[in-house]
């Protein structure tokens, strides 16, 4: 028996295959807009999917291969946009959902831009400096001939940064013979990078969390709020919305979960973390990172990993608005039970829309040439975030249906009809 046939059955059914569920709600989303089947054909998969091998002369003097992958979903709307990811667990049907997800937050928050989303399979944490630079490159030699600015743009992801963004613009560059910054974004600033960049994706979350309060007509300062994953989001978050004055009544990390119903000391903690993020193994009273998701709370934040909300928990959730903060942390089906439940749903292709939002602000000012001031960025993210969120949310209540169901339908809209006006269906 393999590994995958000895599992319960119903741990299986309960995790999400993450290319399936997309290609659920997508065709639902169509459904719901009145598209023909042939739409879903060409929307269910990526348009270009390119598979390449890379070889990387490691620090020992040997050769490594490693696999990457480029996924362009759609580019009836414009080039597209996606960012690359290094990870061990990268795979080539992940990439095609991530891609797709691409397509949709560029369509909710109405971008010019299609999705796409580029990986390689490798453990950045076990490479040095000099390998993970000549990885970098090796990748962009590999992809050269589908990206560029106008084309495919690509940006940071899960363990890659500004650095690993400014080694791929310096080897674009070599083969392209002119310098151009603007085929990357997430760029350092000297390079062409954009104020507010790096904590986009957390400023997008606390943004949805701040309309959704708002919708359920809660005040900030007495708000209750628990935070399960204390990474560069979730810590950014917690300190944001503390300093917002809401009372963080849970944390949570990789070895456990900090619970104070008077509220925790942000400062304190983001103080006593250590060098990998960890501060909750300080602690003798903790509890499971699962329990904090139970805890009583007014909004409920999963901001670690996939798959933590499913039908078996999801029944316990106290708070009155979930904001999925980290992609895939809620299962449809608990989707559906939190709908029932009245309970206010963000979904992670909504809530996690601030990077590419400011990677295109980014791109926007390569292209004209003229820098805007961290205000400039801060208060044009606040204004697409909070449009894009009313606009889902109307979507919502209009057709009476769950929010993810109804960001879905916002983000295929322009690129199912950009496709039909070009005549691909
Ligand atoms: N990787 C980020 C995302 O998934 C950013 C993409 C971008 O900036 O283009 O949204």
């Amino acid at each position: 028996m393999t590994e995958e046939e000895k599992k319960p059955k119903s741990e299986e059914t309960d995790k999400m295959d993450i290319l399936e569920s997309t290609q659920t709600v997508i065709k639902n989303a169509l459904a719901q807009l009145g598209y023909p089947d042939e739409l879903y054909e060409l929307l269910k998969e990526p348009l270009r999917m390119l598979t390449v091998r890379i070889p990387v002369k490691m620090d020992d003097g040997s050769t490594r291969v490693f696999t990457g992958y480029r996924a362009q979903h759609n580019d009836a709307v414009g080039p597209t946009k996606g960012g690359v990811r290094f990870h061990p667990n990268v795979t080539e049907k992940e990439m095609k959902a991530l891609s797709i997800w691409m397509s949709l937050k560029t369509g909710i928050i109405d971008l010019p831009y299609g999705g796409s989303k580029g990986g390689i399979v490798c453990d950045p944490r076990k490479m040095s400096h000099q390998e993970l630079e000549r990885l970098s490159r090796g990748y962009i030699r590999a992809v050269s001939q589908i990206i560029g600015p106008t084309k495919d743009i690509p940006a940071p992801e899960i363990f890659t940064n500004s650095q690993v963004m400014a080694w791929m613009l310096d080897e674009y560059s070599k083969i392209r013979e002119f310098d151009s910054p603007r085929f990357i974004t997430g760029k350092p600033l000297p390079l062409g990078g954009s104020h507010g960049r790096e904590f986009a994706t957390a400023k997008g979350v606390a943004i949805c969390i701040e309309q959704a309060a708002r919708k359920k007509g809660l005040r900030m300062d007495e708000t209750k709020i628990a935070i399960q994953g204390f990474g560069n989001a979730g810590s950014y978050l917690a300190k944001y919305l503390f300093d917002k004055g809401a009372k963080i009544v849970g944390v949570a990390d990789a070895h456990g979960a900090l619970h104070d119903p008077d509220g925790l000391d942000i400062d304190y903690l983001l103080d006593r973390r250590d060098s990998f993020g960890s501060v909750t193994n300080l602690f003798k009273n903790r509890m499971t990172n699962q329990e904090v998701l139970e805890i009583d709370c007014d909004i409920l934040v999963p901001a670690a990993i996939e798959n933590q909300i499913t039908e078996k928990n999801v029944s316990d959730i106290q708070a009155s608005i979930v904001v999925e903060a980290a992609s895939g942390s809620i299962t449809l089906a608990a989707t559906e039970v939190l709908f029932n439940n009245d309970i206010l749903l963000v979904p992670d292709v909504l809530a996690s829309t601030g990077g590419v939002t400011v990677s295109y602000f980014e791109w926007v000012q390569n292209n004209q040439g003229y820098y805007w001031t961290e205000e400039e960025v801060e208060q044009k993210l606040e204004q697409v975030i909070s449009e894009a969120f009313e606009n889902v949310y109307r979507l919502s209540s209009m057709r009476k249906i769950d929010m993810r169901l109804a960001a879905y339908v916002a983000g295929v809209r322009k690129m199912a009809e950009a496709s039909r006006y070009r005549g691909w269906v």
